[in-house]
């Protein structure tokens, strides 16, 4: 039997734009071993997320950029394989940040105990981990709606997008989702119960959007950016809240959006019509894990909150399936298999 081997996904080349294969790198090496204080991590699945675009650029933002040669960074669910840690044990599951590899090396900084039996592990990268908890803190701390209010959330179908709706929906609201493709669309109305859904890439959004809003937007949970939100912004009502999650439309471009400049527009309206426009990063919202945890929960028991998982199979498709996520071709929280749980 041949020793096991260590496979990971490096940095090879800053993206210029829309990032490529090359700009990845399949490595391999022997397997670390523990020491004192130490725990093997086996991983089993890898979640590949937009905020990854940015880690690949040398720019300053609220991380560090991956560097060249670095192993991809990522949140991952692991098995534990070998332990001189005095909190974990062989067998364990947890929820860790060891990035697009098969095995990690952890002083346990960070490793949450995952019970299998409570629910599925995957649900930890998803609709119960970070993209759960950021559409939850983001639509009830910055969104605020109040029933019979309408909610507009642009990639609607995603691991962020789709919690959004379900909960403008249990809190009394109107949820319109946009997404791309008929499909997609389908989906939000049919099995999430969406009021309506719009498909960004077919002609006419902003006009579809206005039939679909008759009494304006009162919250918009901005995923997207770009021509999404050229098409939602006009809509926004006096006191209208707009949480700025995301923008993802945004992430390869190399040069301004086409067209005029619209900030003076833009500012001239936030006074006007007493807009709050307020962006945040997951981490702030860290206190209300707890809350988040036991609502959400008690939701996808309930029926109320549904998920959907894309997954992917192999850590050798990560950077491919990555690619597609920055275009639309996920279906739902997108999950690399890296190995059988
Ligand atoms: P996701 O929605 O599961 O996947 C990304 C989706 O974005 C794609 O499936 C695609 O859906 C849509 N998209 C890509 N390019 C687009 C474009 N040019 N125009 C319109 N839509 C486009 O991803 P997610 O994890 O839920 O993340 C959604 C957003 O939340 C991202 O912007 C992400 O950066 C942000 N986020 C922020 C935080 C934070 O802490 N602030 C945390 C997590 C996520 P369609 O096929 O529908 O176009």
């Amino acid at each position: 039997m041949p020793e096991p081997r260590n496979r990971r996904i490096v940095l090879a080349a800053r993206p210029r734009g829309r990032p490529q294969l090359t700009d990845f790198r399949l490595e391999e090496a022997p397997l670390p071993s523990p020491g004192e204080g130490e725990v093997l991590l086996r991983v089993a699945l890898l979640s590949l997320d937009p905020y990854m675009r940015g880690r690949m650029d040398d720019v300053r933002s609220y991380a560090r950029p991956v560097g060249l040669g670095e192993v991809m960074e990522g949140g991952t669910v692991a098995v534990v394989e070998a332990s001189r840690h005095p909190a974990v044990v062989p067998g364990d599951v947890v929820l860790s940040r060891s990035g697009w590899q098969t095995h990690a090396l952890s002083r346990g900084e960070g490793l949450v105990k995952l019970d299998p039996k409570v629910a599925p592990p995957s649900t930890a990268l998803g609709v119960l981990g970070m993209p759960g908890l950021v559409a939850y803190a983001g639509l009830l701390e910055v969104g605020r709606p109040r029933p019979g209010e309408t909610v507009v959330v642009s990639a609607a179908s995603g691991a962020v997008g789709s919690a959004v709706g379900q909960i403008a929906r249990i809190l009394g609201a109107r949820a319109v989702g946009i997404a791309g493709g008929p499909e997609k669309c389908a989906y939000l109305k049919d099995e999430l119960g969406f009021d309506a859904a719009l498909d960004h890439r077919a002609q006419g959004l902003a006009e579809r959007l206005a039939q679909a809003c008759p009494r304006g937007v009162d919250v918009y949970f901005e995923n997207v950016g770009g021509a999404v939100w050229d098409a939602v912004f006009p809509l926004l009502n006096d006191h209208a809240r707009v949480p700025v999650c995301g923008l993802i439309a945004q992430y390869n471009a190399t040069a301004p959006f086409p067209g005029p400049d619209r900030l003076p527009l833009v500012m001239r309206q936030v006074l006007t019509r007493s807009l709050v426009i307020r962006g945040f990063i997951e981490r702030e919202f860290a206190p209300l894990r707890p809350a988040f945890q036991r609502d959400m929960a008690s939701w996808i028991a309930s029926g109320k909150v549904r998920y959907r998982e894309d997954v992917v199979e192999g850590l050798e498709r990560a950077p491919e399936a990555f690619l597609g996520l920055l275009e639309g071709k996920n279906f739902g929280k997108l999950l690399v298999r890296v190995s059988p749980l």
